[in-house]
This record gives C-alpha cells, sequence and structure tokens, in this order.
C-alpha cells in the first residue's frame, strides 16, 4: 500500500460517527444472537435441518427483523401469523420471534459485552485531546445498550438513534435528516465537519446532508461502493487518521 496523506480530523468544526460498523463490531453480537435465537426455537418445534452460519448470510443478514425472521422461517416451510412490533418476545409470530432475537441480543451485550474497534478509539482519544466535538448517528435502536456496553456512551453529549429519529420523525438513511439534525444539536455547521460511515446507506445520508468531509470505511462493501456512494475517502481502519 502506497503512503498517503490523511487529513487532520481535527482540524474540522466535529467528527460524527456511525455506530455499527464504525465504531464497534456489532454485526458479531447480531450474528450470535440470532444463532442462539433460532437454535432455541428450532430444537423447540423440532425444525430440519438446524440452523447454520449459511442461514445468517442468505436470510437475515442486512434485513429488517422481521423480514428476516419470516424469510428463514419460509426457507424450512414454517408458517407463523406476522402478528404485530407490540407483540410480546413469547408469541410465536413473525413479530413476536423477532422481539424474541432483540431480548437475546441485549443478553449477549450485557454478558459478553462488546469492545469498540482499537482504531475507532485511537481516534475518538485524538478528538478528545484536540477538543474537537464528536457525536454518534446512529439507525439503531440499541445504541445507548452498545455504547454502554462498549464503555464509551460517556463520550458523547449527542446521540442520534433510531429512537429519537423515530420520536421526531425523522426519515431514516440515505435521507440526510439525522445526520444534519444531529449537527444542529451540537451548533456545528455539516459543511464544516466530518461524517464517518461504513454504510452505503449511510454515505449517502451524509453526503446529501453536505458535510465537508464524507469518510467511508470499508469494513466489507468495498472502497469503490463507497466512493459512488459519495464518500470523500475511504479506509479500512479509522488508525490511519491516528498519527
Ligand atoms: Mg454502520
Amino acid at each position: 500500500m502506497t503512503a498517503r496523506s490523511l487529513p487532520d480530523l481535527t482540524t474540522y468544526q466535529a467528527v460524527l460517527f456511525d455506530l455499527d460498523g464504525v465504531l464497534t463490531p456489532t454485526a458479531e453480537v447480531h450474528m450470535h444472537a440470532w444463532q442462539t435465537m433460532f437454535e432455541n426455537l428450532f430444537a423447540d418445534w423440532n425444525i430440519a435441518p438446524p440452523y447454520t452460519e449459511a442461514d445468517y448470510f442468505e436470510h437475515l443478514d442486512g434485513k429488517k427483523r422481521y423480514d428476516g425472521v419470516a424469510a428463514l422461517l419460509r426457507n424450512r416451510d414454517v408458517e407463523v401469523p406476522w402478528g404485530d412490533p407490540s407483540d410480546s418476545p413469547e408469541e410465536d409470530t413473525i413479530c413476536g420471534i423477532g422481539n424474541r432475537k432483540n431480548l437475546v441480543f441485549e443478553r449477549v451485550l450485557r454478558e459478553d459485552g462488546i469492545a469498540p474497534y482499537p482504531g475507532s478509539l485511537a481516534l475518538l482519544d485524538v478528538l478528545a485531546a484536540a477538543g474537537t466535538p464528536i457525536a454518534v448517528v446512529s439507525s439503531s435502536k440499541n445504541a445507548e445498550e452498545v455504547l454502554a456496553s462498549a464503555g464509551i456512551r460517556d463520550r458523547f453529549p449527542v446521540v442520534m438513534d433510531g429512537v429519537i429519529a423515530e420520536r421526531d420523525n425523522l426519515s431514516s438513511k440515505p435521507a440526510p435528516d439525522v445526520f444534519v439534525e444531529a449537527a444542529r444539536m451540537m451548533g456545528v455547521d455539516p459543511a464544516t465537519s466530518v461524517a464517518v460511515e461504513d454504510a452505503i446507506s449511510g454515505v449517502r445520508s451524509a453526503s446529501a446532508g453536505g458535510f465537508g468531509l464524507v469518510i467511508g470505511v470499508d469494513r466489507g462493501v468495498g472502497s469503490s461502493a463507497l466512493t459512488d456512494a459519495g464518500a470523500h475517502i475511504v479506509v479500512s481502519d479509522l488508525e490511519e487518521f491516528v498519527q
């Protein structure tokens, strides 16, 4: 790899970070939670063949929670009613089973914890030392729990997450609303601020919001896909910004 000079992020007004895949490897916790929940369900209901990791990538990864449950059960020829998002986790509906997965996710977080990416933590330390304001902009409704489990909640005066977005009727990524509103809450101008994202929808959101620097972190999406979505710079890890 050729050396290249990356901008000094402390010269910007603020840095706004996506959470899952940027600050924390949350996908692993989701995989573990799906596996635990479905292994129990398949055993209880005598569903065959048993759950495997291939099921995660084929039916669950990247889908909304309930759509994933429906897809995997359909694959095993199991039919249950859709139910309603307010269903309790005990109910044998698509929504109830999806809510059961979220309970397991919260338990896995509590029991196993989650460590931030070391490179991301190092960059947060650099920004803190320079007094550069930072925020989290996540679509997740579990952002508060993930940040607390990772031990970095107190670093962020502003956390824009799926709970606040729903409450305030903000359109989700790739619309710019969540990034722009977080910048407003911080009292900073997007044009002189940085947004950091690992997903195409997130890069599109920050780009549409007019951020002065949009950084794509390539955790598997691919550098050109992130650039095409509007990233000015793509790195494989935020460690690259730590001198
Ligand atoms: Mg992400």
